[in-house]
């Protein structure tokens, strides 16, 4: 298994993370049993480099891989970053479609074949384990895919990689693709196969699958699927497809699975995207049965309707339940029964807050401390933090907002007005903290029912191409939205400076 979370995934429009939390990703990976964990794009800005070089570092048993183009520049930088993993793998990869080459590169085929030829090698003088991909590999031409495979086997790759880059592919035709392509090239034995595919048609996964019957052994996937325009294939729905049907696909991975839910939800919070309530796996209606008929059949025996249990994917059983009368103790055993882990000042303060919340709602469900913890994981190492927000709304406007902002420890306070005031409280949150970003989603979602229900804001803000999701939970609309925005604004901050994304994109 080859997760490329913190690399495709993290590419996707409005999915950024921060260092902290790329390591809190890698580290949950690693836990998983992830063989190979692709931790970025070295060459794509410093902050890039620095992740790549701090995964290296603390991942203790995958591999971990860095992207590079086909080209010096980019192959030297990866190896740069990958100096400290203890085993580093340069993947590098060039395009072989006629309309990639033709287009994107403007080079002629032979001279994309001079390219794999000189940078796999050059990659392969920097480490063992070379990872090759041909990009748009699915609309290349095949005896020109065949030629370019066994030129980059020569160089020393190890593994060869038929991304299905534009998701275009079907399960039918990818195996056949892999299947020929394995005959045709002759030192193919001499190479692991890889797929990598993209979900545009809702296929990812059943290709991946299809890829493994063609003989590929490594699978490229990201946590929930997340990854350029419609995602990357969910590394856990092959697994569990795997795991619950060896009978029809008879391969196994050494995923620990008690963890994915575990590693869905701390995916969902640091890139702030949702998972879709009715997502395989990890959705949170993945093991509901509401039908009257399902749960008569499910009292009498859970095979009638459930084909995998919840436990096997993480998803306790709930026995606690939290109110303001829970103790310290309590909440961690609740905390770990969601799937967090929490270091001790993290947890302290989500305890404060968990304290506070429970003063102002009866029962505090799962859900309220998912969001509270979520919002901890993400906002708590900021640069700016809101610290004091007072509104005046109502039907005589203007409505207006006084907030205070805690800018790298330096406390600002500003009075603004708006149109309403959600507008006064970003038009204050922009004369403390100036910038040019445009806001292109603001949204609310209650946690739960009833009106003392937590909201959780999401704000998406973009600047020169580049955009980033935010995401804020409180009792208080008003603050939620706040924080939501002082969430998106700090993520701002570590993406500039990065080199715009589609120059960058791959695989
Ligand atoms: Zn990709």
């Amino acid at each position: 298994m080859f997760d490329t979370t913190l690399r495709d995934g993290e590419q996707s429009p409005g999915a950024s993370m921060t260092l902290e939390e790329k390591l809190e990703v890698a580290d949950i990976l690693d836990a998983l049993g992830v063989d190979v964990i692709e931790a970025g794009f070295p060459i794509a800005s410093q902050g890039d480099f620095e992740s790549v070089s701090e995964v290296a570092k603390r991942v203790k048993t995958g591999s971990v891989a860095g992207l590079a183009r086909a080209s010096e520049k980019d192959i030297d930088r990866c190896a740069e970053a990958l100096r400290d993993a203890k085993r580093p793998r340069i993947h590098t990869f060039i395009s072989t479609s006629p309309l990639h080459m033709k287009y994107k590169l403007q080079m002629e085929p032979e001279r994309v074949l001079e390219m794999v030829a000189s940078s796999v090698s050059r990659a392969r003088n920097h480490v063992e384990d070379v990872e090759w991909s041909a990009e748009d590999g699915t609309r290349t031409e095949f005896e020109f895919l065949c030629r370019a495979v066994e030129i980059a086997i020569r160089a020393g790759a190890t593994t060869i990689n038929i991304p299905d880059t534009v998701g275009y592919t079907t399960p039918a035709e990818y195996e056949s693709l892999l299947t020929r392509l394995r005959e045709a090239v002759p030192n193919a034995d001499k190479a692991i196969f890889s797929v990598h595919c993209h979900n545009d048609l809702g296929l990812a996964v059943a290709n991946s699958l299809a890829g493994v019957r063609a003989g590929a052994r490594q699978i490229e996937c990201t946590i929930n699927g997340i990854g350029e325009r419609a995602g990357n294939a969910a590394l856990e729905e092959i697994v569990m497809a795997m795991r619950t049907r060896p009978d029809a696909l008879p391969f196994h991975t050494g995923i620990e699975t008690k963890l994915l839910t575990r590693a869905s939800k701390l995916v969902s919070a640091v890139t702030s995207f949702p998972v879709q309530y009715n997502k395989a796996i990890v959705g949170r209606n993945a093991f509901a049965h509401e039908s009257g008929i399902h749960q008569d059949g499910m009292l009498k025996n859970a095979f009638t309707y459930e084909i995998m249990t919840p436990e096997s994917v993480g998803v306790a059983k709930t026995a606690l339940v939290m109110g303001k009368h829970s103790g310290r103790h309590a909440f961690r055993e609740k905390l770990k029964e969601l799937g967090y882990e929490l270091g001790d000042n993290a947890l302290e303060d989500a305890f404060k807050r968990f304290k506070d919340l429970a003063d102002r709602k009866k029962i505090v469900y799962d859900d309220d401390l998912i969001a509270l913890v979520d919002d901890e994981i993400v906002n708590a190492h900021e640069f700016i933090k809101v610290d004091a927000l007072m509104v005046m709304a109502g039907t005589h406007g203007p409505q207006s907002a006084a907030l205070t902002l805690d800018i790298g420890g330096d406390k600002r306070t500003h009075q603004a007005t708006g149109n309403g005031p959600v507008d006064a409280i970003f038009n204050a949150i922009k004369a403390l903290a100036p910038h040019e970003a445009t806001l292109e989603l603001f949204q609310v979602h209650a946690v739960t029912e009833g009106t003392d229900a937590q909201a959780e804001v999401s704000v998406r803000l973009s600047e020169d191409g580049k955009s980033v999701t935010g995401r804020g939970a409180d009792p208080d609309t008003l603050v939620a939205s706040a924080r939501a925005y002082v969430s998106a604004l700090n993520r701002l901050m570590t993406k500039r400076g990065k080199t715009k994304p589609e120059a960058m994109q791959a695989g």
